[in-house]
């Protein structure tokens, strides 16, 4: 029986400013299961922290993922700033493995005035270079680029399933908030479960089984994304989706990204939950 596990984007907020270590001290304590660690403004953890956070949350039993810096965009138009993001994303994954972190999670590219197409073909080939030097360094973590709420950005559903079935080593992050945000839709009971059966149709049954899942409130525009919100001050239909992620037996992470985190986690969980022990 597949379940899923429900946690935070960094540290809870309560109280402010909590380290690693003492973040997921605190995800024990008010009864998450998981915490994605937040290297978005560049990856400065040092591999003793690392270390010291892979035994806290090994002794714990709390599930970790990693996001890598927002400054990365594989189909920049300068040489030196696809090494760079390539580099951010290879400085992830190596900290994610020393912390026993499973999944990266990170932002692929925009698509810079080129076509959907072109970009789809850039972002590959300098993903599969990363992978390449990981595996060198038999670092084995989920590469997870993530689906995006604004137009002007690489990663529509159907670009990170084409990419994930088409190269090992990548699995999708389901940003459902932003699939919401893009699209104007994806926001019932129904579309939530078109989503799932996609993945299914594409990737396989297991991975559904193995999903990272970003929930959050969302204000949007006619191009896509502005800013997250608190679930409930939002037009985000979260009950729905926890029914169709249930129905389908979605296993995995779900991080919640809302400006309030830990409150909307225990929110999501606790529905989750209810509806979990109603079915089974
Ligand atoms: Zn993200």
């Amino acid at each position: 029986m597949n379940i899923l596990n429900f946690g935070t984007a960094g540290a809870p907020r309560n109280p402010v400013n909590l380290s690693t270590v003492e973040g997921i001290k605190r995800i024990t304590e008010i009864g998450l299961d998981c915490l994605e660690i937040e290297f978005v403004q560049g990856v400065r953890m040092s591999k003793e922290t690392a270390k010291q956070v892979s035994v806290v949350a090994a002794n714990r039993k709390i599930r970790l993922s990693v996001h890598a810096p927002y400054f990365i965009n594989l189909n920049a138009r300068e040489a030196e700033k696809i090494q760079a993001s390539q580099l951010r994303l290879i400085q992830s994954a190596r900290t994610a493995a020393l912390c026993g972190a499973g999944d990266v999670v990170f932002h692929a590219a925009y698509y810079m005035g080129t076509t959907p197409e072109q970009t789809y073909d850039m972002v590959k080939k300098y993903f599969l270079e990363v992978i390449d030097q990981l595996s060198k360094e038999k670092i084995s973590v989920n590469l997870r680029p993530e689906v995006m709420g604004k137009v002007s950005q690489f990663g529509t559903l159907e670009e990170l399933l084409n990419l994930t079935a088409e190269t090992n080593g990548i699995a999708p992050c389901i940003d459902f908030a932003h699939w919401h945000a893009r699209t104007g839709k994806n926001n019932s009971y129904d579309e939530f479960c078109g989503v799932l059966s996609k993945i299914e149709k594409k990737l396989g049954k297991t991975a559904l089984g193995n999903m990272h899942i970003h929930v959050a409130g969302i204000a949007f525009g006619n191009k896509g994304e502005l800013n997250h919100l608190n679930l409930d001050d939002s037009d985000f239909k979260y009950e729905e989706l926890l029914r169709a992620l249930n129905d389908y037996r979605v296993g995995g992470i779900v991080i919640c990204e809302s400006p309030n985190l830990e409150d909307d986690a225990r929110l999501l969980q606790t529905h989750y939950i209810n509806l979990h022990n109603k079915n089974n």
